[in-house]
């Protein structure tokens, strides 16, 4: 890479450290009136965060980071799939693909920064171009379809040919507009996803909350992974006994995609499963200590959730559990936690599992 690098030189680039990567420009039409309507309809459950730099992801152009383009990354995520016997088993919780192994932010941050630099010796840059995985107010997904690493499929996320949507996002802003770029065409795109997903809407019926309220709208809401990720206090009462076992994230509406699982190699090798990780009984996941727990998920992207919110989860899951001596002894033992939201949950997971409702038995 010599010059200010075009197009074709960053993604050549990027792909010695990513499975993916393609250059979105800073050009509009962007879908102010879609974020805006998402947010009047309240969408966005509590995530108040997502509403204060609602301005900055609706208009990228316009964000401090002065981006004339972004070159967007991804990393495949890439699981060995779990024995199904485990997955199903009702005594078991399971941890959504995208907190396998090690945590993608920390996964990603030093590739990002190597190309980074990369980038900045080949630009005469002063400084390296700001990195982002998570971590800013920008679209990621939409810049993602805009540079044309895949299409956003009716589940609201990024379907590429690199394997479905199993992938991390994320990129840096560059302070020049890269040749060969190529413009964003909204008719291409609105294109692209329909016949991307054509007449498929596996999606929509996998989700078992309804979060999936049109195509390509999320309500969060409604969904399993802001209830057990995002939420802070108490889950909903109408979602608390419908986490279908889910303690950190959701993938049905993934798992179901007929785009995903068809690669089988990546440069990022497959992350194995491992039983006491990724689908623990739920008497041992209730049974962590703060300092167990931290031991164990300490590396992975479980650990954001910290231990209030995960015995939280596991406390909502074990309510819906074949109702036995151990159960209910392993959400007994939270009901005098120093924690409100805890000793809530316990409270309600008891008297739930007492009154023997049968609402969720198992899958999906
Ligand atoms: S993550 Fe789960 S709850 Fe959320 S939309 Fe997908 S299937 Fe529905
Ligand atoms: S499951 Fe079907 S409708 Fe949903 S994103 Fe995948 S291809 Fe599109």
């Amino acid at each position: 890479m010599t010059g200010r690098p075009s197009a074709n030189d960053l993604v050549e680039a990027a792909l010695e450290h990513f499975d993916a990567a393609a250059v979105a420009l800073a050009d509009g039409p962007w879908r102010e009136a879609a974020w805006s309507a998402w947010f009047s309809a309240g969408c966005h459950a509590d995530m108040g965060w997502l509403e204060r730099t609602a301005s900055l992801r609706a208009r990228p152009d316009t964000a401090a980071s002065g981006a004339f383009a972004w070159l967007i990354v991804a990393r495949a995520l890439r699981t060995e799939p779990p024995p199904l016997a485990l997955w199903q088993d009702p005594r078991r919780g399971r941890v959504a693909r995208y907190a396998w192994g090690l945590d993608y932010h920390l996964a990603m941050r030093e590739p990002l920064a190597r190309l980074a630099e990369a980038i900045r010796r080949a630009a005469g840059l002063t400084a390296p171009p700001r990195g982002f995985v998570d971590t800013a107010p920008v679209p990621e997904k939409e810049l993602a379809a805009r540079a044309g690493l895949g299409f956003v499929g009716r589940n609201t996320l990024v379907i590429t040919d690199l394997d479905g949507s199993w992938f991390s996002l994320g990129g840096l802003a560059l302070p020049w507009r890269p040749a060969g770029a190529a413009p964003y065409d909204p008719a291409t795109a609105a294109h692209a996803a329909d016949r991307g997903c054509g007449t498929c809407r596996r999606c929509r019926s996998a989700c078992p909350t309804g979060a999936l309220v049109e195509d390509r709208m999320l309500d969060a809401r409604r969904c399993i992974a802001w209830a057990t990720i995002e939420c802070r206090g108490e889950i909903p009462e109408t979602l608390r006994g419908r986490l279908h076992r889910w303690l950190a994230g959701c993938d049905l509406c993934q798992e179901c995609c007929p785009w995903n699982g068809r690669r089988p190699d990546t440069r990022t090798p497959r992350t194995a499963f491992d039983p006491e990780q990724h689908a623990p009984l739920l008497v041992a996941a209730l049974a962590l200590s703060p300092d167990s727990f931290r031991k164990r998920y300490g590396s992975s992207a479980v650990a954001r959730l910290g231990w209030t919110r995960w015995i939280r989860n596991a406390l909502c899951a074990a309510a819906t559990a074949p109702a036995d001596a151990d159960v209910r002894a392993a959400v007994r033992r939270h009901l005098d936690s120093s924690d409100a939201v805890v000793r809530a949950t316990a409270l309600w997971a008891l008297r739930r599992l007492d009154a023997g409702s049968d609402e969720e038995s198992d899958s999906p």
